[in-house]
């Protein structure tokens, strides 16, 4: 099996008041061993709470997560010990995810402890050994969090994840809070501790630019589903979803001299409700090519392109 994830029709409902809120609602999708997925959508879309959902911080409301083939909610004691430390999670907001009362050694040294990984000696050389690894050095151990910049503060989360050697990071924004001129540092070096490590990512961000580099496929998704699927370069050059299409046209252009190859496509309206989303196709409120089906019939996450799927009645 080539893939060391797989998500089968999840959903995750919250109550809300007297409303539910269906914040995920039936996804579908598979992560290759090694390989970068790339999550996308505006914020609400669902896909923070998809991560959050794979990694156990929700209970699903239903369908199925399979990591290394194991359906995780069936794992139990020294199997899911293992679970919790083959998965890790990289959060969005690197200061508010740091105990401001700890030291970056104890930060880093938690998950070393609770996995029983080294002691004494031995783990001090490991905490130094991954601050060095994520470009921090042995004089950071003994320092808080307040003590560093943001893009710092994002190694040390890195640093954090990988202390107990995890095979699959979730990276839930890692790099949208950051200033744009470190945003780029920290691509590199979750790539490079990708190919050191054989890491596999879930990278999660609201806008595709920011994943353009690190993704070798792409899931976009509105209101709860997820509408495209595709490998990067397919995506990005032959988008097939109007709410895909939009997102790109969004882009700006690294030279402003280069023509436009793309209409700009302006999205009428907000981000409907997720407590109350359209009937039918939930983006059709605010699609250019909706037709009178779209009101009625929910469209289907289908593979068009071989690897390149779409949920849309336009390719019916
Ligand atoms: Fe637009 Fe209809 Fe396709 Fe939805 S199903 S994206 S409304 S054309
Ligand atoms: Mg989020």
């Amino acid at each position: 099996n080539e893939y060391i994830l797989e998500v089968k029709d999840l959903k995750k409902h919250f109550h809300v008041g007297k409303g539910i809120v269906k914040a995920v609602d039936g996804v579908t999708f598979s992560v290759k061993k090694g390989e970068t997925l790339g999550l996308v959508g505006e914020s609400g879309c669902g896909k923070s709470t998809t991560g959050r959902t794979i990694i156990q911080l929700y209970e699903p409301t239903g369908g199925e997560i399979i990591f290394k083939g194991n359906k995780i909610e069936k794992l139990k004691g020294k199997k899911l010990k293992q679970f919790n430390r083959e998965m890790q999670m990289i959060f969005q907001d690197p200061y508010a995810s740091l105990n401001p009362r700890m030291t970056v050694a104890d930060i880093i040294g938690e998950g070393i402890d609770i996995h029983n990984l080294a002691t004494g000696k031995e783990r001090m050389e490991r905490i130094y050994h991954l601050l060095e690894t994520v470009g921090l050095n042995k004089e950071h151990a003994n320092r808080f969090p307040h003590e560093f910049s943001g893009g710092q503060r994002q190694r040390i989360g890195i640093a954090r994840a990988l202390a107990v050697e995890p095979d699959f990071i979730i990276a839930d924004e890692p790099i949208s809070a950051l200033d744009v001129s470190i945003q780029a540092q920290v691509v590199n070096l979750l790539q490079d501790l990708q190919k050191e490590k054989g890491l596999t990512y879930l990278f999660i961000a609201h806008d595709l630019s920011m994943v353009k580099h690190i993704s070798d496929r792409i899931g976009v998704m509105y209101l709860g589903n997820l509408v495209e699927l595709a490998e990067s370069v397919e995506l990005y050059e032959s988008p097939l979803h109007p709410y895909t299409e939009a997102l790109l046209s969004a882009i700006p252009l690294p030279d402003p001299k280069v023509e436009r190859t793309r209409e700009r496509i302006i999205l009428e309206g907000d981000v409907p409700s997720p407590m109350n989303p359209p009937s039918g196709c939930r983006f059709r409120t605010r699609c250019p090519k909706a037709m009178p089906e779209c009101a009625i019939e929910t469209p289907k996450l289908k593979e068009i392109k071989p690897g390149h799927f779409v949920a849309c009645h336009l390719y019916n």
